[in-house]
């Protein structure tokens, strides 16, 4: 699709354009394989010779189909869909660090994340670094090893809502001959395109906003193109010498380009086997749809329930980065000009108890692990996700413990409101 079509179009139509009597809407197709004519031509397909679907754990039209939607929005040369957020993730390391790799990622990310690159990273023995994400660049280069493999980071972390120095960190990484990784989740390529900043690679869980309505978990890995692998052959050698389980093919070599997704796809799908339902891929397709129209609602009505809540005198504190005086406000400013995204965090003056009175008191919002949805939810990791912590590690991991995420969605911004103000006077009375 032409390049220079606005977003909101590439939302509604990049990745599919129907010919004569085709479905208007992305066909869902519902089949595990796909049948060839002669044996030559299913043997060019396992060569990588072809290009051609053969079987769904690798490729299936509707998910090349959604994916290259989402190539189309961040501005990427090509993409591949996962089955969620954390195989993305998983994915888009292993895919260029292996066993004796070392990974450089801000401390302040999802917790899936960090329990990922933290913990089961670990035990396939790659080691991880965490770093405050306002580090100098003396800090960071500190923390890069002849071993790194990459840095990551999030554009908005998860539950914080801090916002990523992409620029800054993209210089270092090259630098020191890696990529930078930014997962993009929150932000949306509506919002934030990183690539544009110098990130080489982004990850989306498309569970979120992409997807919007809260039914279908998946994710993405997105590639820029842009990192030249043979540069720093030696770090690479998956990508740029030969794969024995594909006859000895050279992916940069071969695929040029494409040769970080392909690999990807080809090798990492072949043996791991992450993919998206086709199902899945089509309710993301959807939700890709509406991603332009939905996102600066949720921007506009957070900034509503966030000025509302910094001006509610029983209010501790709020972070939102589209606030005017909050500590990332200038940085969002520069990367989300448009605005960031619907997630808040903030807590309640009296500490625990009164933030649990006040999410028993809710009628409106619910209560729910997730976030970024249609759905105005809350959520208090301490008590929650991050429940095995202490405080002490909650605040190593950047969540202080009187912390709640509050994702605005899509109801009128006056009703959530007031579901807010008769749970905040509720609390107080209570307690
Ligand atoms: C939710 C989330 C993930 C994990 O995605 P799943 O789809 O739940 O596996 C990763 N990164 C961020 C920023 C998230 O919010």
């Amino acid at each position: 699709m032409d390049k220079k079509l606005r977003i909101g179009t590439r939302c509604v139509q990049a990745g599919y354009t129907p010919g004569k009597g085709a479905p208007r809407q992305i066909p869902i197709v519902q089949s595990t394989t796909f049948r060839y004519e002669t044996s030559d031509q299913m043997g060019r397909l396992f060569d990588l010779e072809d290009s051609g679907y053969f079987y769904t754990r690798l490729q299936n039209p509707t998910n090349d189909m959604v994916a290259a939607r989402i190539a189309a929005l961040e501005g990427g040369v090509a993409a591949m869909l996962t089955s969620s957020g954390q195989a993305a993730n998983f994915f888009a390391c292993i895919n260029i660090c292996e066993a004796g790799g070392h990974i450089v990622a801000t401390g302040n990310i999802y917790g899936g994340t960090f329990n990922l690159l933290g913990t089961s990273l670990r035990k396939l023995g790659i080691d991880v670094t965490f770093i405050h994400p306002d580090a100098s660049d003396e800090e960071i280069a500190a923390a890069i090893r002849p071993e790194t493999r990459l840095l990551f980071g999030e554009t908005l972390s998860n539950p914080g809502v801090e916002v990523l120095d992409i620029e800054r960190f993209a210089k270092i990484a090259h630098q020191h001959g890696i990529p930078l990784i930014v997962d993009n989740t929150f932000a949306t390529p509506i919002h934030c395109r990183p690539f544009e900043w110098g990130a080489d690679i982004v990850t989306h869980s498309t569970t979120k906003y992409m997807d919007g309505h809260g039914v279908s978990v998946g994710g993405a890995i997105v590639d820029s193109g842009n990192f030249d692998w043979d540069a720093h052959a030696e770090k690479f050698p998956g990508l740029t010498t030969p794969d024995p389980s594909y006859h000895g093919l050279t992916y940069t070599k071969k695929f040029g380009k494409l040769a970080y997704i392909t690999k990807a796809t080809s090798q990492l799908m072949r043996d791991y086997g992450a993919i998206q339902s086709p199902q899945n891929a089509f309710y993301l397709g959807l939700g890709l749809q509406t991603l332009h129209v939905r996102m600066p609602r949720h921007t506009s009505s957070a900034l509503q329930v966030a000025t509302w809540l910094r001006d509610n005198p029983a209010v501790a504190w709020i972070r939102y980065p589209d606030l005017p005086g909050d500590p990332e406000h200038d940085r969002a400013r520069k990367y989300l000009p448009d605005g960031s995204c619907g997630v808040l965090a903030f807590a309640l003056k009296g500490g625990r108890a009164v933030d649990n009175a006040f999410m028993d008191a809710l009628q409106l919002v619910t209560i729910e692990t997730h976030v970024a949805d249609c759905y105005t939810c809350i959520l208090h990791p301490a008590s929650h996700t991050h429940r095995q912590l202490t405080d002490e590690q909650l605040r190593e991991a950047g969540i202080a413990p009187d912390l709640m995420r509050l994702s605005i969605g899509l109801e009128d911004p006056a009703d959530i409101i007031e579901d807010l103000d008769q749970a905040i006077r509720t609390a107080l009375g209570k307690a």
